[in-house]
């Protein structure tokens, strides 16, 4: 029976770092949130974000624009918050109304305050292996795979998702560590090559968006997995992986919710604090 790799106590411990940082600053770091119109789950994100802010000594910058902003007055706003000398991390709350282009806005963040990490020249210092940024969701499953004690060098790493936000990233995260790292996705499926892929796994991160799209027996005996999908089954939150089966055949296993989501929110806090420590930020 798997071992449960769970989040919280490891961001708990990433916290106690964060603080004491924090508390050496002189100006505490600041975070603006932009958030435009409203969505329940932008909220309960935003609400998670606040409580972790503040939790840490750092102040949380709620911008709330109206569902009928048009996508010139948030450039303005963009511009001003990278201009602002005061603010040291944006971040640009999903999802955006029709009228805005979230890659065109997200483009326009400074690359210093560019807290989730995903500006081109972060991404590109990403594949040079000297990210100062690093995307957080795909940090938070480095985390787990680390405090499972796994060396990663030559291992068969298989991720399933390749979006920009959590895939690609942390397929380059895994290269710097010398895994083999094949990726997979919605081409994969079609072909009718993910369970191929997926048994060969000796560590799976699955990062789709779909439940029980990993059955349990295809997972390897004593695979190491990592299930990033957040699903909503009826009442109960769940990923894309079959636990209980998956549970029966690895070694480690992350409980949804509970693995990677507490970690997620704890590595944008750990963006801030980097980001205010970067040359011109204000840090000590
Ligand atoms: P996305 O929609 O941008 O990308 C989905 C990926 O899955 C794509 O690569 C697509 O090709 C692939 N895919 C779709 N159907 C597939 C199939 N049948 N077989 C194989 N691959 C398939 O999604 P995303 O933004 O990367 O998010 C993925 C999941 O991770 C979602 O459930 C999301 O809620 C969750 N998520 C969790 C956290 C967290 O903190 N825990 C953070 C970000 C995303």
């Amino acid at each position: 029976m798997a071992k449960l790799l769970e989040g919280k106590p490891l961001a708990e411990k990433i916290k106690e770092v964060l603080k004491a940082k924090v508390a050496a600053f002189k100006n505490a770091p600041v975070l603006a949130s932009i958030q435009v119109g409203e969505n329940a789950g932008a909220a309960a994100y935003v609400r998670s974000q606040q409580k972790a802010a503040e939790n840490l000594g750092i102040v949380y910058q709620l911008h709330q624009l109206g569902a009928d902003t048009p996508e010139s007055q948030l450039v303005d706003f963009i511009l001003k918050c990278n201009q602002d000398p005061g603010v040291n991390g944006i971040i640009i709350q999903m999802p955006l109304p029709a009228q805005i282009d979230y890659k065109k806005m997200s483009r326009l963040i400074t690359p210093r305050k560019d807290v989730e990490g995903m500006h081109p020249q972060n991404i590109g210092k990403l594949v040079f292996g000297n990210a100062a940024l690093v995307p957080c969701t795909a940090g938070a499953v480095m985390e787990l795979l680390t405090a499972s004690g796994v060396d990663l060098y030559g291992k068969e790493v298989v991720v399933v998702g390749h979006s920009e936000i959590v895939g690609k990233p942390l397929s380059l995260l895994l290269l710097e560590k010398f895994a083999t790292v094949t990726v997979c996705h919605i081409g994969t499926s079609k072909a009718g090559k993910l369970q191929d892929h997926v048994s060969k796994a000796e560590v799976l991160v699955v990062a789709v968006g779909k439940a029980a799209l990993i059955k349990g027996e295809w997972i390897k005996e004593g695979a190491i997995v990592i299930d990033v999908g957040i699903n909503r089954v009826g009442e109960r939150i769940v990923g894309d992986v079959e636990f209980e089966g998956a549970e029966k055949k690895a070694s480690y296993i992350t409980p949804v919710p509970g693995g990677v989501g507490p970690l997620t929110v704890t590595l944008l806090m750990r963006n801030v604090v980097e980001a205010a420590l970067l040359p011109h930020g204000d840090g000590s």
